[in-house]
């Protein structure tokens, strides 16, 4: 990338995007899985993540199915689809700009590119935890996390409740807004990149709500997905994002 174009994609982000969208997909290229979509290579910009580890991982708290339908299914097919949105789209296709002009985009760009990024965050943010060991923010953010909302557990409270009166689809996010810490939701594949998004700011920790993330082992129980979500938070992963400011 040259020195102008990395400046004009500094300059042009919110806090912190173009780090953490590079950090994200920086080997994006190096990293994808067959089954591309039927475009051409040259028409292939996105693509689908490998995961950090097996779809069994996360049993017991995600299920092997889920894991496999979620990632290989409809993680792919938010790629595919946003791969095709773009084929016509001559503006600069960089995935931060797509997030940060979300509401001058049509909706399938708005969808996919939210889509593909929220997932590829959401399993960057899991870590397998097979034997049960308690799950706990790292120093830094955890000294925030009390500072924000007096401690741990009121924070995962308040976190749950959000999560839980989120109507129909969406994502569940702490973010980091101008150095402090906020709960949000978005509806749909948005995310508080996007310019038109209620609180906008830096995801610290993201929980996708979608039903086709839990229907298959938990039905409607959103609740308990939840609580079991908590066993496999990555961290180090979240701790990273936050510091990295
Ligand atoms: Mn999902």
């Amino acid at each position: 990338m040259s020195d102008n174009r990395r400046d004009f994609i500094k300059k042009s982000t919110l806090i912190g995007l173009s780090g953490l969208v590079s950090t994200l997909f920086g080997n994006e290229k190096l990293s994808h899985l067959e089954s591309l979509s039927k475009l051409s290579d040259s028409e292939i910009l996105f693509y689908l993540p490998k995961l950090p580890y097996s779809y069994d991982a996360l049993e017991p708290y995600i299920d092997k199915q889920t894991m496999e339908v979620h990632h290989s299914k409809h993680h792919q097919t938010y790629v595919d689809k946003l791969n095709k949105a773009l084929e016509n789209y001559n503006e600069d296709k960089s995935l931060n700009l797509l997030l940060k002009k979300a509401s001058d985009s049509n909706t399938a760009i708005r969808n996919n590119a939210g889509g593909h990024f929220n997932h590829s965050l959401f399993w960057q943010l899991l870590i397998p935890n097979p034997n049960g060991e308690k799950s706990i923010p790292l120093a830094k953010l955890n000294e925030a996390i009390n500072i924000q909302f007096k401690s741990f557990d009121n924070f995962k409270k308040e976190f749950t409740e959000i999560a839980l009166k989120t109507f129909g689809s969406g994502w569940c996010w702490l973010i980091l807004q101008e150095g402090k810490l906020k709960i949000t939701s978005t509806l749909n594949q948005d995310n508080p990149l996007m310019n038109m998004a209620s609180e906008n700011g830096k995801p610290i920790l993201a929980l996708d709500i979608w039903e086709h993330a839990y229907y298959l082992k938990y039905q409607n129980k959103r609740a308990d997905y939840i609580t079991n979500w908590w066993n496999i938070i990555n961290w180090k992963k979240a701790e990273e994002l936050f510091l990295d400011k």
